[in-house]
C-alpha cells in the first residue's frame, strides 16, 4: 500500500547542517533560520552541503565523465531511467539495471525492522536500487554527496512515482537532519569510502564520525543497518585483490605498511578502511551502538540471498551445508574458497567470509 503521508510532514525532519537551525523552504532555495544560509535547490534536488558537490557518484564513475552533469540527466528525463542508465553501461560489469531493481537489495529489510510506518534515511543511494524501492512502502530520504547522483534518484523516483521519498545533497558526516527523527540508517558500502574526503584525517576517525551522525538522527531504539566487507575475507589471503585500492593482500598488512604499500605501488595513501568481525563491533560500540547483531551476508552485501547470523556457528554450519552449491565454485580459487566455507569450522570461517550486516539498535 502506498503510504498517504506526503512530503510536508518532513520538513520538521530537516536541519541545516552547519548549525542545526530550522530550514525555510522557497522553491529555489532552503534557508537556515538560525544562520540565515542559504543551501540551493538544483532542477529540484536541494544541495544541503556547503563543501562541493561534483563527486562523480556511482552514475559519474559508469559515465567515467565528470563533467557538466546535465545532457545525462537531460537523457534520463527524455527516455526514461532504465534507459539513460543502459546507455552507460560498463561491459564486464554487473547489469545495473538489473542491480538497482533487484528485490535482494533490500532483503535485509525486515531483520532491520522496516515498517511502512518508518522514515528510513538510506546514506549514498548511488542510482537508488535501496531507496526507491523501499520508498514503494514507507517515507525514504535518499542522501548523497553527488549531484548527478541524488538528481537521478529525484527523477527515478518521479517516474516511478513515488510520493514518498525525498532525495537531497547532503555529507554523511554532516547530515541535514534534526536530531532523533530516523527510524532506519541505512550505510550500504558506504562506510568504506567516507575517509576519502578527508585525506588529512585518522580513516577510523572520519568513519567514526559519520557512525556517530547515523546514531544522532536515529530515534531512540532506531536501528543502522550497515553492510560492508569484510578486511579477512578469505579469498584475500589466496591473492583476490582488495576491492577498493584494487591491490592484493593491501587489508591483511597492518595499516601504517598498508599505506606506505598503496603510495608506492598507485601514488595514495590507503584510506579504505575495513576491518574484521570484531573491529567492527568495537566500532560500533565506540560511536554509541550498545547493541551489535552481525551477520554474514550471501553471496555478499549488494546482493543478500541470505543473512546468516556471524556470531551463531550452528547456523553457519547449517547454511553452508544445506545452500552451498559447489557447482557454482569454478576457478581454482572459488573450489579453494567452497572447500574453506563448507569445511573450515565455522566459528572461524563466519570471521573470514566476504561481507557483513550490522544490525545496530541506538539505545
Ligand atoms: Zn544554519
Amino acid at each position: 500500500m502506498i503510504p498517504t503521508v506526503t512530503k510536508g510532514r518532513w520538513l520538521d525532519v530537516y536541519a541545516c547542517p552547519e548549525c542545526r537551525g530550522g530550514l525555510t523552504r522557497h522553491a529555489d532555495r532552503w534557508t537556515c533560520t538560525a544562520c540565515r544560509f542559504g543551501y540551493p535547490v538544483r532542477d529540484g534536488v536541494p544541495v544541503l552541503a556547503r563543501r562541493a558537490t561534483e563527486a562523480p557518484g556511482f552514475v559519474g564513475t559508469m559515465k567515467r565523465s565528470y563533467g557538466d552533469p546535465k545532457p545525462f540527466l537531460e537523457m534520463v528525463r527524455q527516455r526514461g531511467w532504465q534507459s539513460a542508465l543502459r546507455t552507460i553501461q560498463i561491459a564486464g560489469e554487473p547489469d545495473r539495471v538489473a542491480e538497482a531493481v533487484a528485490p535482494n537489495r533490500v532483503s535485509w529489510r525486515h531483520v532491520v525492522g522496516v515498517t511502512g510506518a518508518s522514515l528510513v534515511v538510506d546514506i549514498g543511494a548511488g542510482t537508488g536500487g535501496v531507496a526507491c524501492q523501499l520508498a514503494a512502502t514507507c517515507d525514504v530520504i535518499a542522501i548523497d554527496r553527488s549531484y548527478v547522483d541524488a538528481a537521478f534518484v529525484a527523477i527515478r523516483s518521479a517516474q516511478s512515482g513515488l510520493e514518498s521519498l525525498d532525495s537531497i545533497v547532503a555529507e554523511a558526516c554532516q547530515l541535514p537532519l534534526a536530531n532523533g527523527v530516523a527510524d532506519v540508517v541505512t550505510l550500504i558500502g558506504v562506510l568504506e569510502w567516507v575517509p576519502v574526503d578527508f585525506p588529512d584525517s585518522n580513516p577510523r576517525e572520519s568513519q567514526l564520525a559519520a557512525l556517530r551522525e547515523a546514531k544522532r538522527v536515529l530515534k531512540p531504539y532506531g536501528r543502522l543497518y550497515l553492510a560492508i566487507e569484510n578486511r579477512h575475507y578469505f579469498a584475500y589471503y589466496l591473492g583476490f585483490p582488495e576491492p577498493h585500492a584494487r591491490l592484493r593482500y593491501i587489508s591483511l598488512m597492518d595499516r601504517e605498511a598498508s599505506d606506505r604499500y598503496s603510495r608506492e605501488t598507485r601514488g595514495t595513501p590507503f584510506l579504505e578502511w575495513t576491518y574484521t568481525l570484531q573491529e567492527y563491533l568495537a566500532l560500533l560500540n565506540e560511536a554509541g551502538f550498545a547493541q551489535v547483531e552481525p551477520y554474514w551476508l550471501y553471496p555478499n552485501y549488494r546482493l543478500p540471498n541470505a543473512l546468516v547470523p556471524a556470531d551463531h556457528p550452528a547456523a553457519a554450519r547449517w547454511f553452508t551445508e544445506e545452500f552451498l552449491d559447489p557447482r557454482q565454485y569454478g576457478s581454482r580459487m572459488q573450489r579453494d574458497l567452497y572447500t574453506y566455507l563448507r569445511f573450515a569450522p565455522p566459528a572461524h570461517m563466519t570471521h573470514a567470509v566476504r561481507d557483513f550486516g550490522f544490525v545496530a539498535c541506538s539505545t
